[in-house]
């Protein structure tokens, strides 16, 4: 039994005894239940409110109040809302002053009831690929009588129906998968959490081999900034893509004595998956089969609570999709997330995690310059177990606790990778670091907020800034993505402060450490990829409370110093880096 096992097995025993400690339960001033606060903000901030009367046919004031800490021309503010038959003006352009703060209001009508939701954006212009901004989104349902706050979910609004895909339809053959690794991954986990299932039977002891493929829409060419992914335009955007690493729960739909689960397979890097069974089964019945592909693994899962309660796409609405199976093989087709799924985020979120995931365990040696000296590999030692949970309207903040490992993201945080990134390295830091009361000076000693471009604190500046690197080191982006459409470029650093007091300076520095672009000034380099490795093994001798404390240790393990240091003072602009 492997360690994820053992860990997934002392979990079990800990819930089935019910005497978890309530998950989602924030403590305050103590490492231990810490919470770090969210991902950090742009230099603009929008603060929005609601004041419906009546129920359907009512209207609502809408207020939208927008500040900033810079001065920002052509700052372009904007109050949208679906399933809502009028808004009256509510689009404005104006320049905000440093400091400066601005409101704005519009009238709504609710013409029909239902969940609705209402967003105020704030965007200025893109400057080399950096753009500030900021937006907030209320949730409300909207009966005959009444308006409020929150969606009315049903009780199992975790599960959700997929679509069979036509196997000779175009989009299936130009679906190609983003990953290829060749590291041991995850394994699946069961319905119920409580017991690993084995990737397949033996094929001796069975009769009928089932196999099938799955996909999703993935975020394409579809920008945050194009606003909600929900329209037709935005979909259009979206590419059909394998579905990686997702538990794949089998049963036969018995009507006499409920449906049997018959065990849990797991799709490959490709979407592929297959699992063999005795058939029929000890009734005699053969299978009626049918197929849900969860968004859950032994190491993470995407649940609609704090604790195990994954999203699922299935392949029939509780009736046997194929009744009476038989035969050795038998192929289920292709199966797909539709990019109408009201909790499609979710499976974007799965596939963040799993691009996460599968870049902390590939080796990375990527030094490709042959005057560097050899770069290292280093093999991740620590449990890679953790949750996150999100809902399509959750307004409780983006943040990480530390107690039971689990990332908390908002409805629209999905819409990009960079806030679920960015929290999953909080997870990393968090393990990398042993104990949670080794973590920088305190939770991070971040203000709040704490801003991507601005001074916080050196502690700050070195968790956060490691949390923002990885959300953009994983996916290979240079941007720093908000949900709003705000980006934060990280190789031309416009607008960032200076010093190592800025977040976005740590990250700007490990991401040149990385990249292969020479962005420097012409006094200094930063081309050379240095092996991401060797930033995880300086951390794992290391609980360091700032920047400079780990660029010490990272030298002290030998790696090409010169073109690391080039970077640091390319970023952070400080003198007092220097190579052995
Ligand atoms: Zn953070």
């Amino acid at each position: 039994m492997s360690k994820t096992n053992i860990f997934r097995w002392a979990m079990t025993l800990i819930i089935a005894l019910g005497i978890l400690i309530p998950q989602g339960v924030v403590l305050s001033n103590s490492p231990q239940g810490a919470v770090l606060d969210d991902t950090p903000q742009t230099p603009v901030t929008v603060e929005l409110s609601v004041s419906p009367s009546g129920g359907k046919g009512g209207t609502a004031v809408v207020t939208c109040k927008v500040s900033s800490t810079i001065e920002i021309k052509n700052l372009k503010v904007s109050i949208t809302a679906n399933r809502v038959s009028y808004l009256s003006t509510n689009k404005w352009t104006f320049t905000i002053a440093k400091g400066g703060a601005s409101e704005y209001s519009t009238t709504m009508l609710f013409s029909s009831e239902g969940n609705m939701s209402v967003t105020c954006t704030a965007l200025g212009p893109n400057h080399n690929g950096t753009r500030w901004g900021d937006a907030k989104t209320l949730y409300y349902n909207v009966s005959a009588s009444a308006v409020n706050e929150g969606w009315n979910m049903s009780e199992n609004f975790q599960r959700n129906a997929a679509k069979l895909l036509d196997e000779n339809a175009p989009e299936l053959a130009a679906a190609t998968s983003e990953f290829s690794s060749s590291v041991p991954g995850p394994e699946p986990v069961s319905p119920d959490g409580s017991q690993l299932s084995e990737p397949s039977n033996p094929i001796t002891q069975a009769t009928t081999c089932y196999k099938g493929r799955w996909y999703f829409y993935d975020r394409g060419t579809y920008d945050a900034a194009s606003g909600t992914p929900a329209t037709t335009a935005n979909r259009a955007k979206m590419t059909l893509r394998p579905l990686v690493w997702s538990s794949i729960w089998l049963y036969d739909d018995d009507g006499r004595s409920g449906d049997d689960y018959l065990g849990a397979a797991f799709t490959d890097e490709n979407g592929y998956w297959s699992y063999c069974v005795t058939n029929p089964q000890s009734d005699g019945d053969y299978i009626d089969l049918y197929v849900q592909a969860a968004m859950a693994s032994t190491w993470y899962d995407v649940s609609t609570s704090s604790s195990y309660n994954p999203y699922y796409w299935y392949t029939s609405n509780g009736t046997a999709t194929w009744s009476n199976t038989s035969g050795a093989n038998f192929n289920t087709g292709a199966w797909y997330v539709p990019n109408t799924s009201t909790n499609l985020l979710a499976a974007w979120t799965y596939n963040d995690l799993t691009r996460a995931n599968m870049y902390l365990r590939d080796p990375h040696r990527v030094n490709s310059d042959p005057s560097a000296p050899t770069t290292m590999e280093y093999t991740v030692g620590f449990s890679m177990t953790s949750r996150t949970k999100w809902t399509p309207s959750s307004t409780d903040g983006t943040y990480y606790t530390f107690s039971d490992d689990t990332i908390h993201l908002q409805g629209n945080d999905p819409r990009t990778y960079s806030a679920l990134t960015h929290e999953w390295g909080h997870f990393v830091m968090n393990r990398l670091y042993g104990a949670d009361s080794e973590w920088p000076a305190g939770d991070g000693n971040c203000p709040s907020p704490h801003y991507y471009n601005g001074v916080s604190t050196k502690n700050c500046a070195w968790s956060e800034g490691w949390a923002d690197a990885l959300a953009l080191l994983v996916p290979n982006d240079p941007l720093y993505r908000w949900a709003s459409g705000a980006t934060a470029n990280n190789e031309t650093r416009s607008g960032f402060s200076s010093g190592d007091e800025v977040e976005g300076n740590v990250a700007a520095t490990f991401w040149d450490w990385m990249d292969k672009t020479n962005d420097g000034t012409g006094t200094y380099t930063d081309y050379v990829q240095l092996s991401f490795d060797s930033f995880l093994k300086a951390f794992d001798t290391q609980n360091d409370d700032y920047f400079t404390q780990y660029w010490t240790a990272w030298k002290a393990l030998g790696e090409w110093c010169s073109p690391a240091r080039d970077a640091l003072k390319h970023n952070i602009n400080s003198s007092g880096f220097t190579c052995p």
